[in-house]
């Protein structure tokens, strides 16, 4: 039933070249994450310490990984990943695959359009700017 889900096209969102996907996880499972996406070649990843709350509540996470009481907020990683937009699902997908426990708590993924992207070094903007070497699509055209 979840596999269905994840074929999902992006496509009822704005139509954008790049996307942002914005996951919010628990934080045990991040280095479990960033390693599946490394293997598909997503190098540029930006985690966050946040704190938060949903269904879970302010809840002792079940599983450890963050020492929670008193408050209603639990420790949670933000992981944001811009990609283009042939992307995207291939990342949702490995998230939803490393980051679910089944358990209230696994969090939440945002789609965002994202209108450009620019290289600080090098002032390159758009297509140019968004791919890294090593990344993704010189996998994908070596192969
Ligand atoms: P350069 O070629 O100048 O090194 P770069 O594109 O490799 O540029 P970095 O300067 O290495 O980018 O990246 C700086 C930071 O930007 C990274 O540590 C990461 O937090 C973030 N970052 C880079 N690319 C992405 C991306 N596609 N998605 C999310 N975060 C990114
Ligand atoms: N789309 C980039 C590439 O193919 C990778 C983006 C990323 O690593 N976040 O090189």
């Amino acid at each position: 039933a979840i596999k269905a889900q994840y074929s999902s096209s992006p496509n009822y969102v704005p139509d954008s070249n790049f996307y942002k996907v914005e996951a919010i996880v628990r934080p045990w499972r991040v280095s479990q994450i960033s390693l599946a996406l490394l293997k598909i070649g997503i190098r540029g990843v930006t985690i966050s310490d946040v704190r938060g709350f949903g269904a879970q509540g302010g809840s002792t996470e079940r599983h450890g990984g963050s020492e929670f009481s008193g408050g209603k907020f639990v420790a949670k990683v933000k992981m944001e990943i811009v990609v283009s937009k042939d992307q995207v699902e291939d990342v949702i997908k490995h998230i939803i695959e490393e980051a679910r426990t089944g358990e209230i708590g696994d969090g939440k993924i945002f789609l965002i359009p994202v209108a450009d992207v620019i290289r600080i070094r090098t002032g390159e903007r758009g297509e140019i700017a968004e791919r890294m070497t090593g990344g993704r699509s010189e996998m994908v055209n070596a192969a």
